[in-house]
């Protein structure tokens, strides 16, 4: 019997539900931690969570967790550069490399989206929480500044390190929420129209769900603010929210995970 693969329809940006929807639709909840200091939710309409295959995604730019060859790897990598096309490599194959903590932009090739930003996550070292933290950081940071400089207006981040590099969850989201919030506050011109964080594992996205509250509260307890929303506007939400895909429990395109010390799509 012959299967036919079946390609989803690509998830617009604005598809995407905002986290004052989904504080709305009560798909996240007020922080047990509290909001945290400085963190307000003046971002709350430009920030979005999506879980499941960010190589699905039409939006401006896509984030990929490179390695330092930027010649493809295992995991979103692999993933990014196998929906991609060779083009991608060729591509990356100019540029010479980059070094931890540090973004290079490419076209997209086959992709729905536009760019590729690759940063280079940290390899997380246990003894050097500080180092590793700050090189995150930096992937975040450097990644928004490219964006910005190349017009780049809605912007999905894969959680960076979080995969084969090993950086715990939790920790990662706690740097990806602040570095992007502390984005946003200075970035007055409002350059980014939307920011995704996507999650592709449950502890990813468990993470992502527990923190996002920290750093972007709701404006009123969520309790109060379902009282607000028309039926109409709920019915609009739940309709959004149904259209998204299901979350995978895999890398759609791997067998398995691929360590990706070592490149893999260039043989190298
Ligand atoms: P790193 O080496 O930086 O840890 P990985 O690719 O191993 O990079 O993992 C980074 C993150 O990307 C992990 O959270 C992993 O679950 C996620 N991921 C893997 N495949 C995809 C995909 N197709 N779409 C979105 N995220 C993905």
């Amino acid at each position: 019997m012959f299967r036919t693969a079946i390609k989803m329809a690509p998830t617009s940006a604005s598809d995407i539900p905002s986290l004052n929807l989904l504080y709305k639709l009560n798909k996240l909840k007020v922080s047990e931690l509290g909001p945290l200091k400085g963190a307000s939710p003046v971002h709350n309409d430009r920030i979005g969570l999506f879980h499941g295959d960010i190589t699905t995604l039409s939006v401006d730019a896509i984030v990929n967790a490179a390695n330092t060859s930027l010649l493809g790897g295992g995991g979103v990598d692999g993933a990014i550069h196998r929906a991609a096309g060779p083009g991608l490599l060729a591509e990356c194959r100019t540029l010479g490399g980059c070094p931890t903590g540090s973004s290079k932009i490419t076209s997209g090739y086959n992709l729905p989206c536009n760019k590729v930003i690759h940063t280079v996550g940290p390899i997380y070292d246990y003894t050097q929480a500080t180092e590793s933290e700050k090189d995150l950081r930096n992937c975040y940071l450097s990644s928004l500044e490219l964006a910005t400089q190349n017009g780049v207006k809605t912007i999905a981040f894969s959680a960076i390190s979080t995969g084969v590099y090993d950086y715990p969850s939790e920790d990662a989201a706690h740097v990806a929420c602040d570095t992007v919030r502390k984005y946003m506050d200075g970035d007055d011109t409002k350059s980014l129209d939307k920011v995704i964080f996507v999650t592709f594992e449950k502890k990813d996205y468990m993470a992502y769900s527990s923190l996002l509250p920290h750093h972007f509260p709701p404006s009123v307890p969520a309790s109060q603010d379902q009282d607000n929303i028309t039926r109409g506007q709920a019915v609009e939400a739940e309709v959004k929210a149904s259209h998204l895909p299901n979350v995978p429990t895999t890398d759609p395109a791997d067998s398995g995970h691929v360590p990706k010390k070592r490149s893999q799509v260039s043989g190298e």
